[in-house]
């Protein structure tokens, strides 16, 4: 019997992660790629001998990528090495404080209380205050359909829900931080967890305060050939299943008839037939361009988006022994850089800025005796700014903080530079509105409101991918593509 034909839109993690368990399933998967190559936000840059990871640089629950090729019955290291890292994050404040995270929760406790001053009980009420919210809320949702009622009546979901209140559901995280915290970089060593997902720590549940549970208790983790490894070794196990790829083809449409979808049509007016479509297209994007005359959720569709980002990638002419693979160099006034962004859709003279040099462990990322910088700031989504004027603007007063704080003149360094903003997010990646992560999760009921995996309106249509359930990020895009395919799987 001829094998049903499966088509995935995009290829993306989720939509790699999907191709995978549909190929596993029986189908004949063909996936469609608007770009020349794999990955989406998980992309690769390179010039002037500098490589750079283009979007995530943080690795966590590696798990969600073994287990694919185990699923496959292969063996993941043949595909893909990676390792644990000793230390989290080095941390960096104007006022001359600093520390590096150490990975082990007791060390991070005593490290991080002897440079900032906060008792060393506070940090670890705070830890066992996230463990325990990990503990009954962690994986409620992440790994169930959202679409069936057993996800909200299991028992697991019956006990969490009497607990919510007191876990913060009703307070947001900065409040929480306030309560339990006495120092001003604690504090916002906290808070930064909020743009995890992309929100605002003074609008996010305090609920969401279990997101330092992946770094503190699961660990940080670092691909042996950088973050696009991840997107290399799922191209290659797809095309070792027989996963057929068709780059710069941009799906137009998909098509329906009955109900059903049957196929899509791609940009240059092919009509591709098939039994069941995946789309890992921004949700968004997805209803407004290839479903237009389908019916829309539009309370869902229209909800905020998350937060984007501004990216420089430097080459850099030297190295930093005092910065590691990860580094945050903190603003003076959190609260005013998040109102910024979210309520005046600015930057703020003072952001935040993180450095991700891979370099550090990965050598052959830079030549010898320099580094490749990936500097990001979290900005607004694109809503139209003037976004040329606030990119000049937000690049001086990066150069000027890190000299300041590094004590060099860092514009004497910079050797190559490509940039990477909320425009260029969007046109690349069809994410709407350039967001990082879909909806932001600044509503208390943002967990529930995220569109479904499959779709309500057309039968074998799926969403896979960071703008639908479970979330954004790799390991949740991953997700997705479990929870969708597990649908199909039951649907057959
Ligand atoms: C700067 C940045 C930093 C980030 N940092 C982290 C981090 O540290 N850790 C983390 O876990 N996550 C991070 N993320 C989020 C993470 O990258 C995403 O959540 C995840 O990669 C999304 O994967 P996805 O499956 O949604 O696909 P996407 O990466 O959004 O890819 C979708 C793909 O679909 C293609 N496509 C879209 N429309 C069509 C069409 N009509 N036809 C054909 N192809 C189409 C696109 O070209 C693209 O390749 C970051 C993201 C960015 C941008």
């Amino acid at each position: 019997m001829a094998k049903q034909k499966a088509i995935v839109i995009g290829a993306g993690a989720g939509g790699l992660a999907a191709a995978i368990r549909l190929s596993v399933l029986g189908y004949a998967v063909s996936v469609f790629e608007a770009s020349d190559k794999p990955g989406g936000k998980l992309g690769i840059l390179e010039e002037g001998g500098y490589r750079f990871d283009t979007g995530p640089s943080l690795f966590t629950m590696p798990w969600h990528v073994t287990e694919l090729f185990e699923l496959a019955g292969k063996k993941p290291e043949d595909y893909f090495q990676y390792s644990r890292l000793p230390e989290l994050t080095r941390y960096f404040w104007d006022n001359g404080k600093e520390f590096i995270a150490p990975a082990n929760p007791d060390e991070f406790v005593q490290t991080a209380s002897a440079a900032t001053g906060e008792p060393a009980e506070n940090i670890t009420k705070y830890l066992r205050l996230v463990q325990k919210k990990y503990n009954a809320v962690g994986e409620l949702f992440l790994y169930r359909a959202m679409n069936k009622v057993s996800t909200y009546t299991n028992p697991k979901a019956l006990k969490a829900y009497p607990q919510m209140p007191a876990l913060g559901l009703f307070k947001s995280m900065a409040k929480e931080g306030e309560q339990l915290l006495q120092t001003p970089e604690m504090k916002q060593y906290f808070n930064r967890f909020a743009t995890y997902n992309g929100s605002d720590p003074w609008q996010v549940p305090a609920l969401l305060s279990v997101i330092p549970y992946l770094e503190h208790y699961q660990g940080a983790y670092f691909p042996a050939k950088g973050m696009y490894g991840i997107t290399e070794a799922l191209y290659q196990l797809s095309t070792d299943l027989g996963v057929e790829f068709h780059f710069n083809n941009k799906v137009t449409k998909i098509n329906t008839s009955g109900g059903n979808t049957t196929g899509v049509t791609d940009c240059y007016q092919t009509h591709h037939p098939a039994d069941i479509t995946v789309c890992n297209m921004d949700v968004v994007n997805a209803y407004k361009y290839l479903l237009p005359t389908e019916k829309h959720p539009t309370k869902l569709l229209n909800q905020p988006k998350s937060s984007s980002a501004l990216i420089f990638y430097w080459g850099i002419n030297r190295s930093f022994p005092e910065l590691g693979l990860h580094n945050i160099f903190f603003s003076n006034d959190y609260k005013a850089e998040f109102e910024s962004i979210f309520k005046d859709a600015n930057i703020g003279a003072d952001p935040t800025v993180y450095i991700n040099i891979t370099s550090k462990l990965k050598p052959d990322d830079a030549p010898e005796g320099c580094e490749n910088w990936f500097v990001m700031i979290n900005v607004p989504n694109n809503q139209s700014q003037d976004w040329d004027a606030l990119i000049a603007e937000a690049r001086k007063n990066i150069i000027a903080k890190l000299s300041n704080r590094l004590g060099v003149n860092l514009d004497h360094h910079i050797v190559t530079e490509r940039q990477l903003d909320p425009r260029t997010i969007e046109s690349k990646t069809s994410s709407a509105q350039g967001a990082l992560y879909g909806i932001s999760s600044n509503n208390r009921m943002a967990a529930f409101m995220r569109h479904q995996n499959k779709s309500p309106y057309l039968k074998n249509l799926y969403f896979v991918g960071g703008s639908v359930h479970p979330g954004g990020g790799v390991p949740l895009a991953l997700a997705s593509a479990k929870i969708a395919v597990g649908l199909v799987e039951e649907g057959r």
